[in-house]
Order: structure tokens, then sequence, then C-alpha cells
């Protein structure tokens, strides 16, 4: 069924086209073609079921039938609200667009004035609230004479509002001979009375009530662009015949945008958030809830899940209660959730309740970890009264936590991101505490070894503060034979490197200067300021080099091309050329701080600049025996002992030899270069003859001094080669000395 087959007229199934409607709600298919010829109709039928198009189809076509020069008042709609009134008024601007007929919305609450001018221009059609239709009326404004339609929207809620009389009163201004168009969500016996006198033989209509919550929810993904999303839900809403939607969005305007923008298409809907008084919000829920209003629209805050359960009345502004459990019966017949409760006066009943509620933890939805004792007499609770900490008139039994047996079938062993072995059981899975366990941390080997666990065991778990699971013990009578003690391994399972201990032994580390598990680490650290200083290498961009497999080592950076660091996401064609030359200009950071860099245990800056001090040379440093290095202040025999184990691993030794390769100079940069340069910026512009462009980075670096792209008013000299252009007209607007090639290269002599 669509609406070209209820007998609309051409303009007003354009106009419905264009607001994305196609077939029509049950309502407006029962109600739309006896309505079309002049029937009285009586709908049973709530809001968000399409009844405000059911009544303004009919109403436009058959005032545009016969449209005189004249405008008096041809159609009244009494509707209770001033938000319903603006919303039916939406409905005859969006549905009348092609035809002549006019409309006024009146309601109180505003000045009179523009709905009286509107009346006085002269209106076809009449949207009402009963009271400024009376004021209006009364004034002389309004002549109901040549009134032919008249709808009563909401007749229930009317009644309900005490509006009823208003009512009553008003259809005595209708003529007798008329059509009524008469909805109503209930029909209670004086709603009943009021249909029977007013309609007659009207075609009764009535659709299903709005359904009750579902259990599964199937979901949807639509792509849309942004300006039409509300369009979209419209016709989603329209086509799936959705009778009650809940809409989030993320901001509060936007939630009032959505409610409006429905609202224009036919779709009832209301907005709640933290900008509107509570008193509005609650109206709102009460709407959507009852199905007056088919559309809610939220901010997200309300999407997060969030449930409440009262555990307790603190305060209430109605009539005290007698008791505690009165309280919450009375929430609970409010339809809100609360705790879980006993009423008993028997302390053995007592005590059996709270075994009771301990045994069924796992059915609530929530985590539970006790019980509290309550005096339920509000009375007696003030008389007990409370100390500065706690009521006297409660207790808490705190249940000991949930403890499961499992088996450990396997022990597996990660390495973390700064090279400690973790050792995890994997367990036949469990439920506890409100979860499937399938593994539980083992720490280390002295937890292991303090408490013997063995794969194969059979051991009792728990959850450590209700969240992570813990093996409490083992259960020895269950061991199977032939098991052994467990043990870390002594190479990474991950590189295979060697694995020490660390100095306090609470930690078994992998040793390997290349292990694929620190890597991020390393290469984080390696490029970091006090380290080798290269900009515009953070964590994200090595996350990628990573991923991508372009870097496997620290030595790997140096052997990187603009092109494919250009390639990385959020790095242009600039900024990879800016990381190509800042990776080349740290080749000369010196020995010290390549120490530091390499991340060999006990060996921070300080250390670093001793052993470059002292050794000059790495190959000097990796030459040195114990004696040598424990000889030097400050380095102690572990920090040697590391030095020496570091430099002999074959993964070390690998690194080094393609940092060499690479061009990383392994030199002490106090020795090769002075401080000269100390607080200077070098902008290097035009063609050089004698360096690239990163060989004089580098010996300006080297020099202490830095390298910049951009002239500023903090640029110490311009190097200008030559067609030098921009940046030296850049220096010589601001003042900033400007050196040939030559004079560079002389104050490089020093
Ligand atoms: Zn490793």
């Amino acid at each position: 069924m669509q609406f070209k087959d209820l007998g609309l007229n051409a303009p007003i199934l354009r106009a419905l086209e264009e607001q994305g409607y196609k077939n029509p709600s049950p309502i407006q298919e029962k109600a739309i073609p006896p309505a079309l010829v002049g029937r009285d109709v009586l709908g049973c039928a709530q809001t968000g079921t399409g009844k405000t198009c059911a009544f303004a189809t009919p109403i436009l076509q058959r005032l545009e039938a016969k449209n005189g020069p004249k405008r008096p008042i041809r159609a009244l709609i009494l509707t209770p609200t001033r938000e319903l009134a603006i919303q039916i008024g939406e409905s005859f601007d969006a549905y009348g667009k092609y035809l002549k007929l006019r409309h006024a919305v009146i309601f109180g609450g505003v000045g009179q004035n523009p709905q009286v001018e509107a009346l006085q221009r002269g209106v076809d059609i009449l949207v009402a609230t009963p009271g400024r239709l009376m004021d209006l009326h009364d004034q002389g404004f309004i002549t109901l004479d040549h009134l032919e339609i008249f709808v009563l929207d909401e007749a229930d809620r009317m009644l309900d509002m005490g509006f009823i009389h208003d009512v009553r009163k008003i259809l005595k201004w209708l003529p007798q001979k008329k059509q009524t168009l008469f909805f109503s969500a209930t029909m209670p016996p004086e709603i009943t009375d009021l249909v029977n006198s007013l309609l007659k033989n009207p075609v009764k209509v009535a659709v299903n009530p709005i359904s009750s919550p579902v259990e599964v929810i199937r979901q949807w993904v639509y792509w849309v662009d942004k300006g039409n999303k509300t369009a979209l839900l419209a016709h989603l809403m329209e086509q799936k015949r959705v009778k009650n939607a809940l809409v989030f969005t993320r901001t509060k305007h936007g939630a009032n945008k959505v409610a409006r923008d429905l609202g224009k298409s036919g779709i009832s809907a209301a907005a709640i958030h933290g900008n509107k008084s509570q008193t509005a919000r609650q109206q709102a829920l009460a709407d959507f809830k009852s199905g007056k209003v088919r559309t809610l629209v939220a901010t997200d805050i309300a999407a997060r899940g969030l449930d409440m359960v009262v555990f307790n009345i603190q305060y209430t502004d109605r009539a005290p209660f007698e008791t505690d459990s009165a309280g919450l019966d009375w929430l609970r017949e409010l339809h809100f959730k609360v705790i879980d409760f006993r009423l008993s006066k028997d302390m053995d009943k007592i005590q059996s309740a709270i075994f009771k509620l301990g045994d069924q933890r796992e059915k609530y939805p929530f985590d539970i970890d006790g019980a509290v004792l309550k005096v339920n007499s509000l009375s007696q609770r003030s008389i007990l009264g409370e100390t500065a900490k706690f009521p006297r008139w409660a207790a808490a039994y705190k249940y000991p936590p949930e403890q499961k047996e499992s088996v450990v079938e396997d022990i597996v062993v990660q390495v973390g991101r700064t090279g400690v072995l973790t050792p995890k059981a994997v367990l036949e899975p469990v439920r506890l505490a409100g979860t499937t366990v399938t593994n539980a941390t083992l720490h280390n080997q002295d937890f292991i070894e303090e408490k013997d666990i063995r794969i194969g065991d059979t051991v009792v778990l728990q959850k450590a503060g209700e969240i992570i699971p813990e093996v409490v013990e083992v259960l020895r009578d269950l061991r199977p034979e032939g098991t052994e003690p467990y043990r870390l391994p002594e190479v990474c399972p991950v590189c295979g490197a060697a694995v020490v201990r660390d100095e306090d032994g609470a930690f078994n580390r992998c040793t390997g200067a290349e292990c694929p598990a620190q890597l991020h680490r390393n290469l984080t650290h390696f490029a970091s300021r006090d380290a080798m200083d290269i900009d515009g290498m953070g964590p994200a961009v090595m996350c990628q080099l990573i991923d991508r497999g372009l870097v496997k080592t620290p030595a790997d950076l140096y052997f990187l091309t603009a092109d494919q660091l250009a390639d990385l996401e959020r790095m242009g064609k600039k900024s990879a050329q800016n990381a190509v030359d800042a990776i080349a200009a740290s080749k000369t950071r010196g020995l010290e701080r390549l120490l530091f860099a390499l991340g060999i245990r006990q060996v921070g800056q300080k250390a670093g600049k001793i052993l470059a001090a002292r050794f000059g040379s790495f190959d000097a440093l990796a030459q040195a025996g114990e004696e040598e290095l424990t000889a030097i202040d400050d380095v102690g025999g572990v920090t040697a002992a590391y030095i020496r184990e570091w430099i002999a691993s074959p993964q070390s030794q690998h690194l080094i030899g393609r940092l060499k390769e690479a061009g990383v100079s392994m030199e002490a940069a106090q020795q090769s270069a002075g401080e000269q340069f100390r607080g200077m910026t070098f902008v290097l512009t035009g063609a050089l003859e004698k360096f690239t462009r990163d060989e004089a980075a580098a010996l300006i670096e080297a020099r202490g001094g830095k390298a910049s792209g951009s002239v500023s008013k903090k640029t110490t000299y311009v190097v200008a080669g030559e067609n030098a252009g921009s940046k030296l007209r850049k220096a010589n607007e601001l003042g900033i000395p400007v050196l040939t090639e030559d004079e560079f290269a002389a104050m490089l002599e020093g």
C-alpha cells in the first residue's frame, strides 16, 4: 500500500514524497480514505502512529477543493500542548507545500499580536490550544461559523490536563454540520461520552499500542553524509514503521536540532539533556514511555550504559516512610531498580539470608563483595544515630573472595617492552566472580617457586581486588605424577638472547639489543632528546616503521629513505626529508650520547659521558677489561659486568656493526670538536659546493650549534651558497649576518 492508493491528490503526494514518505502507517491507511470523503473518524491512536498526517492530508485536500478568495476558518485542530500545536503546524507546512491554503498556529505563553495579525490576514486552517483559542475568540478575533472540519487531538490528554470543560465550551461555538476527526490514545468514560455526543456514525480506527522492550537488538550501519543524517533517520523510521526510537547525539545542540528536524518531518520527538529542566526531562521521558512522543533524542552521556540500583533513600520531600523497605517498595512501583533485600527479625534467618546472597552473587549483573544488615524502622534509625564514621543502624558483612579450582594447562612467557619476562598460567576455563577466567599472571620466578606451581597442577583461583585472577594455592594432593618445578627460560623466547636476573632479583630480563619485543621502546629511547636527539621521530612514527617492517633495529633508521618515510601516515614529503636530515645529523652526536642511546643497563647519561671521556672511542671501550672499567670512579662491578656482557652479545655486535656501516660516529664528540658554536643557530641556503647540507648541519651540531630550516630573529648566521633565494632575502630583511661558504668553512677551522 502506498499513499497514492489512498486517493490523495498530486500536490499532496508530491509533498509527502519530498518528506520521504512512501508507505502510509496503519492509521493513515485506515483513516485517510474515509476522511477524504467526509466521514467522521474515531482514531484510537497515540502520538507517533502518524495520526497528524492521517488528519492533515484529508483536511488539505478537502479544503483545497473549494478554495475561495475570502478565508474564513474552515478547519480547526484543537490540541492540548504548545509543542503538539507547533508540530501540527509544521506538518501542514510540509504537506501543504504545493497548495494555496493558509494556516495559523495559536497557543498561550507568548504574546498574542503576531497570532492576531495572522488571523486577520485570513486563515483556512487554525491549529490551537484551548486556552488561547478561547481568549482570542472572546476578544472577537476568531469566528468559527464557517467551520467545515473539526479535529480533536489527544482527547484523553485534554482530560488529564483539565481542559475538557474548555473543550466542551469550544464545541458549542462550532456549527452543527461539520466533519469531526477525533483522536485519543485511551477511551475513559468521559471521552466516550464526548465521542457519543460529537461523532456521527464514525469510522473507527484503532492501531496497536506501542510494543514492549525487545530482547534481541540487531544493528545496522548506514553510510550517510552529515547533512542528510536526520532525513535518513526520518526515512528509516517511516519505511521500517518504527514505533519508538531512541536517538543519541554527541552534543546538546545536536539533540535539539535532531528533535526539531524530526518534528518537521512529522515524527514527534523530544530531546533530553543537561540543559533541560528536571521537569522537562521527566515530561519527555513520560511522553516517550506513554508513546505520545515517538522519538527521544538524548546526548550520548545517556548512552554510556549507566544504570542505577537504589540501595537506600537518603532524602525525600514527600511524606517520610516508616520503614526503609516501604521506601524501596515505593521506588519499585515507580519502576526503579532497587537492591535485593530480605526482611527478618530472626538472627538465624538473617545469617542464612546473608549466606544465600553470597552463594547467589553471580546472578547479579554487578559485582558484590558483601551484604549489609540495616535496621528497617526509620524512627529506630534516628534513635540509634551515627558515629563520626559509620551509622549505628547498619553493619556490613564481607564475603570472602569467591574461589574456584582450575588446572594449569601450560605456563607461557611474555616479553614486555622493557624486556621483562612475565610467566602466565594458561588455565582450564573457569567461571569466577562474573567472568570466564582462562589465564592468570604468575608474576616472576620467585612467585612460582614460593607456591611451587607446575604445569598440570590443580590450583585455587580468586580475583585480586575482584578484578585480576590470581593463583592462591596449589592443591598438592591432586598433582599428577611426573611434574617438574617450573623455571623461566634462560634465553628470550622472542629473540633468543640471554636472560639475566635483575640485580634486586625480582625480574628476569632479555638482554637482546635487537630484541623485537623491546624494539619500540629501544627505538624511542635511541631517538630521544637526551640520546641521539632525532627530531620528528616520536613513538607514533616508530610504531609505523615497525609495523611496516622498515626498521628492525635502531641502526635501520640510518638506512631509511625520504620516500619510505613520506609513505607513512601524517608524514608529508617535506617532513620526511626533515626526518632524514635529522637522522643524518644524529650520526655525529658522539660516543657519550651513543652509549646512553644503546640502552646498556646501568649506563645512563652520566656514565655515557664518563666512559666516552675515558676511552675516546667505542673500540677502545670494547677492548677494556673488567679491571680497567672498575678503575673508573662511578663504574662499579655490576655496571662493568653489564657493559662487558652487552658488548660480547652477538646482537650487540651486529647492531654496532650496522651503526658503523651507517657512519654513526663511535668517537667521543668532545675530542673531535669543541663547543665553539654553542648557543648559535645556523640556516643553510642555496647550493653549497664543499659540503652537502647534511654534512654542514652535522659539522655545526658537532660544535654544539643548531642547524635550522627557517630564518627568524633567533638565527645567528645564514650560510648562503649559489642561487640562495627567499631565506637570504629574509635574512637581509631581519638584519641577520650572512656568511659565504668560504667564510663558513673558515669559521669551522676555528
Ligand atoms: Zn628478547
